[in-house]
């Protein structure tokens, strides 16, 4: 009998854990994701996987029959939470704090997406015939909220009440909303994990990451509480808010249950847009077309892979990200879209681990809209009057300088843009060997400081030199041509 490729298996707390994170020696501890026996990790130099233990599939009938329902389970994991959510008509639940300290408790349904809307079809009316009704719930939402020109529908919930009710009806074209979207009331041991403006509800296990923040809905607390954690109430709630670190496991452990504390898995870096926040859910807005460049860390020595997941999925294939090796950041390049929003997940595979990035087209976004025009990352080259941007994101990303340029003057002609204390890796090309090696490379995070040893390459006869901006791309700039350093 050939035994199973089994990708992940169940720990004890009924997550689930890649092969490539078992640990090998672990024997009789991992359970089958459908049938719960054991299976035990098998790591050979060809293959990782899961197997049942000899004998389970004896006495036991395991619906995992062939490397097709393996192949099911998988697809199933690519779905994010989010989307699952959606589907069963979820009301999604966050906890976050108003200026001035209060908490409030709130609800999030998606809004329409213009893919949905056949061109042509003018939303206004649609918009006007749906009637929305809800129970539980401080301001209902109307039916111009779900605008696709809006990131997302969000309103008020009573934080007395025991289920929560939006209903919506209208017309079938607005199918994806239309119909019963409920939630529970708070419960004691709820647990909201984010950060303090804006922390989701999560009811399942979640594993949570250190440095994000928490909020424990407890009914009274009689115990002396650690200086790191804040105490709030909402209505007769007693709210405990503290982030997420090792020495705050315990209080997690009391208060909250479904809960794990283990390796996160993965961080999911927003680069660009440069103003979004790195911990929250919250729609990023920004300019239509923007450039969207996400670096997602594995845990430290852990290689898996990485896959971008559309939310709904079928609005776009799933991409899976080269990998860079063990612990090493691995890119996402994308742009925003003319209008609306683009919601992804990065995703790992294998696992249930999912981090939604929202992306939201604005003409005029409010936040942190006029940074630096930041989609612009990059080189600025003078020249002349006008000056040449040269990004790694863009089409054209190589500039050749004229004959009659003078080295020296790099420092004033060059101008870095982009997000600060980015890994720059400086790479110059020297026809004949420069200081007994060709090429030279260098890297730096401060490109400024850095332009006068460029000068210097150039003097020398460096005939071209790539700057590498950590992962996204490269700019090329070419000194072939320039004949009052060493290459007249
Ligand atoms: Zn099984």
């Amino acid at each position: 009998m050939t035994s199973l490729s089994i990708p992940f298996a169940l720990d004890h707390h009924g997550n689930e854990v890649p092969i490539d994170e078992a640990e090998r020696f672990k024997a009789n501890y991992y359970r089958c994701p459908e049938c719960k026996e054991i299976v035990n990790p098998r790591k050979g130099d060809q293959r990782k996987y899961f197997a049942h233990k000899s004998g389970v599939l004896d006495e036991t009938d395991c619906s995992l029959s062939s490397q097709a329902d393996v192949e099911e389970m998988v697809e199933e994991l690519r779905t994010s939470d989010i989307e699952k959510g959606e589907e069963n008509q979820d009301i999604r639940v966050y906890l976050g704090e108003e200026p001035g300290g209060r908490l409030r408790l709130f609800g999030v349904l998606p809004s329409l997406d213009w893919s949905t809307i056949p061109p042509g079809v003018d939303i206004d009316p649609l918009l006007s015939d749906i009637e929305v009704s809800g129970s539980g719930v401080e301001r209902t939402p109307v039916g111009r909220s779900f605008h696709p020109s809006e990131p997302e529908v969000t309103f008020e919930l009573d934080p007395r009440s025991e289920k929560y009710l939006v209903e919506i009806d209208g017309p079938d074209r607005l199918d994806d909303i239309l119909g019963e979207w409920t939630a529970d009331g708070p419960t004691s041991g709820d647990l909201f994990v984010g950060d303090q403006t804006r922390a989701r509800r999560f009811q399942e296990n979640r594993q949570i990451k250190h440095g994000e923040w928490v909020y424990v809905l407890a009914d009274a607390v009689d115990v002396e509480l650690p200086d790191i954690v804040e105490t709030y109430s909402l209505a007769d709630w007693t709210v405990l808010a503290f982030p997420a670190r090792p020495e705050t496991e315990a209080l997690l452990e009391e208060y909250s249950t479904g809960l794990t504390t283990d390796e996160y898995g993965f961080d999911a870096d927003i680069v660009l847009p440069a103003h979004a926040h790195p911990t929250s859910d919250a729609p990023i807005s920004s300019k239509p077309r923007d450039a969207i460049f996400v670096g997602v860390v594995p845990a430290p020595e852990q290689d898996p892979i990485f896959e971008i997941v559309s939310i709904p999925k079928r609005h776009g294939e799933t991409v899976e990200l080269e990998s860079t090796g063990p612990g090493n950041p691995r890119y996402f390049k994308s742009t925003l879209p003319a209008q609306g929003s683009k919601r992804i997940s990065v995703h790992q595979r294998n696992s249930s681990r999912h981090r939604l990035v929202h992306l939201h087209a604005e003409e005029d976004p409010t936040e942190g809209a006029q940074e630096t025009g930041i989609g612009d990352i990059g080189l600025s080259i003078g020249h002349g009057e006008d000056s040449i941007h040269l990004g790694p994101l863009d089409e054209e990303s190589e500039y050749t300088f004229p004959s009659d340029f003078q080295p020296q003057t790099l420092p004033g002609t060059i101008t870095y843009t982009g997000p600060e204390g980015l890994n720059l890796e400086i790479t110059g090309e020297f026809p004949t060997t420069y200081e007994g090696n060709s090429p030279l490379v260098r890297t730096t995070t401060n490109l400024e400081s850095f332009l006068p040893n460029l000068s210097h390459w150039v003097n020398q006869g460096c005939s071209s030199v790539s700057v590498e901006f950590d992962g996204i791309g490269t700019v090329e700039l070419n000194f072939s041509e320039v004949t009052s350093g060493g290459n007249a």
